[in-house]
């Protein structure tokens, strides 16, 4: 359990970092998607769950708005689930493909798209994903996402999915280019509804961060105790997540912030601490990459001051870790027990500095 200043800790974090970007007018802002979503630039939220059920929220938690690319995981999670892992990945890839979202690049060497959070991959995913017909596939995929949330009403939003079916000529075009390279079979409306009915599920950022914490906890939903995803294929979903989840600055985000993430076009993010704890932001103002710029600056600040980067180092963070039971995290003096002389010295500077 994390621990009552833990978690006072963390709310007083979530709501300085909201207060202050909530009101900072950012020039990276360059689009909002649909256009239309910039009446709605004021909204802006932070919602975390941790592994052990505690939750936090700032802001718009409960408004809510489509998933987008933020579906790519579960969907692709389904597909490994259905099909097994090697004959997921003999269709899909897990390579960063250093493209935008939706470019028509594909890994010929093994002729399938680079990975799953790409449209091209997830185009592949949403194939893979059994079914005997698209309603069929949608019902399952939509329970899996009701399973991740907890919330068994999350649906397809009808007038999201209408507006996505009109301006959808580039997805159809990789639909047919990967048909006719023989990435994908069937029908190319069936693939094309599944993942847009995916595309146009909405959730709140507080159902999010359930969602980012069901993967945190091994495929159960840490509220509910369902499970929503086989453990062995939780670990294949969060690694891509971390090289492959932004875009083509998956790179520099693996770098700068180092937290498994996925970002939508409408604003949103999930990210995934494993064993700790999911986030669920979502601000509409959008950088070049397509991501929130709100939701971006938040998890690299949180990053920084939690240690939440996968390589870092505890005596980095500025709080000391991310919270536990016993926050603020005391760190365990084993060095002197386990350590010779000089390595217990370096370690001890090291400490000073945190
Ligand atoms: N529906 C959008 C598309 O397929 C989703 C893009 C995104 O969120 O990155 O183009």
């Amino acid at each position: 359990m994390v621990s009552q200043t833990g978690a006072r800790l963390v709310a007083e974090q979530l709501e300085e970092l909201h207060a202050r970007h909530g009101t900072r007018g950012d020039d990276r802002i360059v689009s909002f998607y649909p256009p239309e979503a910039a009446a709605d630039r004021h909204l802006f939220a932070i919602a975390g769950t941790n592994v052990d059920g505690t939750r936090w929220g700032v802001g718009d938690c409960e408004v809510r708005f489509p998933l987008q690319s933020i579906s790519k995981v579960f969907t692709f999670g389904l597909a490994l689930e259905d099909n097994g892992r090697e004959a997921t990945l003999a269709r899909v890839g897990v390579e960063p493909s250093g493209e935008p979202f939706n470019s028509i690049t594909f890994d010929e060497a093994h002729h399938r798209p680079h990975n799953p959070m790409i449209n091209t991959g997830a185009l592949v995913a949403a194939n893979l994903v059994h079914g005997v017909d698209r309603h069929d596939k949608i019902t399952r995929l939509l329970e899996r996402l009701r399973t991740y949330s907890g919330n068994p009403d999350l649906a397809v939003d009808q007038d999201v999915l209408a507006a996505e079916l009109t301006s959808n000529d580039r997805n159809l075009g990789l639909c047919y280019i990967m048909r006719s390279l023989g990435m994908i079979t069937g029908e190319i409306g069936d693939t094309l509804a599944v993942y847009l009915a995916m595309c146009s599920v909405t959730v709140t950022a507080s159902e999010l961060s359930v969602m980012g914490a069901t993967l945190a906890h091994g495929g159960i939903n840490p509220l509910t105790g369902q499970r929503a995803l086989t453990r062995r294929y939780v670990r294949d979903v969060v690694s891509v997540m971390n090289t492959c989840g932004m875009y083509d600055a998956a790179g520099q985000w693996a770098t700068d912030v180092g937290i498994p993430a996925k970002s939508g076009v409408s604003g949103g993010l999930v990210a995934t601490i494993v064993n700790h704890l999911g986030l669920g932001m979502f601000s509409p103002g959008l950088d070049v990459h397509g991501h929130s710029v709100r939701a971006v600056n938040v998890c690299r600040e949180l990053s920084e001051r939690f240690g939440l980067h996968i390589f870092a180092d505890p005596g980095e963070s500025s709080l000391g870790g991310v919270p536990t039971a016993d926050t603020p995290p005391a760190r365990p003096d084993r060095t002197r027990e386990v350590l010779p002389a000089a390595e217990a010295e370096h370690a001890e500077h090291h400490e000073g500095r945190a």
